[in-house]
């Protein structure tokens, strides 16, 4: 199989979904990778919002690191040099709901030695009207149970809207687990692109926190419905957080195609992506997926997305 990005899972009319099970099965149940716990993280939103842009830079840390065997913290490159290797843009599918999944799984050793397999995963879908929100919540349900870490990239703030959709996967993902011990769901990053008001916080994971903290706080007088959202965010995810990302400049935001100079992309945003990537998956950050508490392996993996998709489908 060459590296690419595969889609595992597509929309096939009427709220059902097919799993591409093919695809799946042999990177799952690989000799070398069928007996590793898994690291699977998801960026998932709405589409033309940045999400193969950042991937490639994640694509990019991960060749760098894991492959290469480099932990000199020169990932990102050299200022002149054009963008290239890893592309994840995958043909014009990727405009569609579902989830793709990168073709090659990264091999890395947690700090307490365990071996593990990195898998990179993009989810996306529309977010333009409440049922096209619905017709999508099977896919980003889906999505939050089966990822270590679920990024949720949103542009420009955390609306209300945007806590209401996570409500509704949650609940779509809840209905699902037939059985949940501990939390349901493990590590959420809201990532706010085009983040401008740096003044009032701060752009990366600081900034970020205090934000969230904000958006979730509980008030007096404060709605009952918005007090049981926030209640409920922080009840099913082990860890909530946030990383406020610059705006990249005019040359990467205006031209589809951009295949640049990281020299035409913002300094700050570099900056950002600097302190984000290793937050996400420097060694001894890498979170390990669990399901009702229990380690998940990678041919494990196969039979959670089977049964879940299964579930959705019935
Ligand atoms: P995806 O559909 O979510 O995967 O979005 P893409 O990564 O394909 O990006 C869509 C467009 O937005 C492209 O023209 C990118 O160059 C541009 N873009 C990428 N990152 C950002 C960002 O952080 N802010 C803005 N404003 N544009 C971005």
């Amino acid at each position: 199989m060459s590296n690419n990005s595969v889609q595992i899972v597509a929309p096939s009319g009427e709220h059902t979904f097919i799993l591409n099970e093919e695809v799946l099965k042999n990177l799952l149940t690989r000799d070398d990778v069928k007996d590793c716990g898994v690291v699977l993280v998801s960026v998932a939103g709405a589409y033309r919002k940045g999400k193969s842009f950042l991937l490639d830079f994640f694509l990019r840390y991960l060749d760098y690191t894991y492959n290469q065997g480099n932990g000199d913290g020169k990932w990102l490159g050299v200022a002149e040099q054009s963008l290239e290797g890893f592309s994840w843009e995958g043909g014009s599918d990727r405009h569609t709901t579902g989830i793709h999944l990168w073709s090659q799984p990264f091999k890395a050793t947690l700090e307490n030695g365990e071996k593990v397999v990195i898998l990179l995963m993009d989810t996306q879908g529309t977010f333009d009207s409440e049922s096209t929100v619905k017709d999508n919540a099977t896919v980003f349900a889906l999505s939050t149970m089966l990822s270590s870490v679920l990024i949720y990239n949103l542009s420009q703030n955390i609306e209300e809207d945007d806590l209401q959709h996570l409500e509704l996967f949650m609940d779509y993902g809840c209905v699902a687990m037939d059985k949940i011990e501990g939390k349901p769901f493990q590590k959420l990053l809201f990532l706010v692109r085009d983040w401008s008001y740096p003044y009032d916080h701060k752009y990366g994971i600081q900034g970020g926190k205090e934000l969230l903290e904000k958006r979730l706080q509980i008030k007096d007088g404060q709605h009952e419905e918005l007090q049981k959202l926030r209640k409920y965010i922080r009840r099913c995810f082990e860890e909530c957080t946030c990383f406020l990302m610059p705006h990249p400049g005019l040359k990467v935001a205006t031209d589809p195609k951009f295949k640049g100079k990281l020299s035409d992309i913002q300094p700050e945003f570099l900056e950002s992506l600097e302190e984000l990537v290793p937050m996400v998956l420097a060694p001894e950050n890498l979170v390990a997926k669990t399901i009702n508490e229990q380690k998940v392996k990678a041919r494990d993996l196969l039979n959670y997305f089977t049964s879940y998709i299964e579930i959705f489908n019935s």
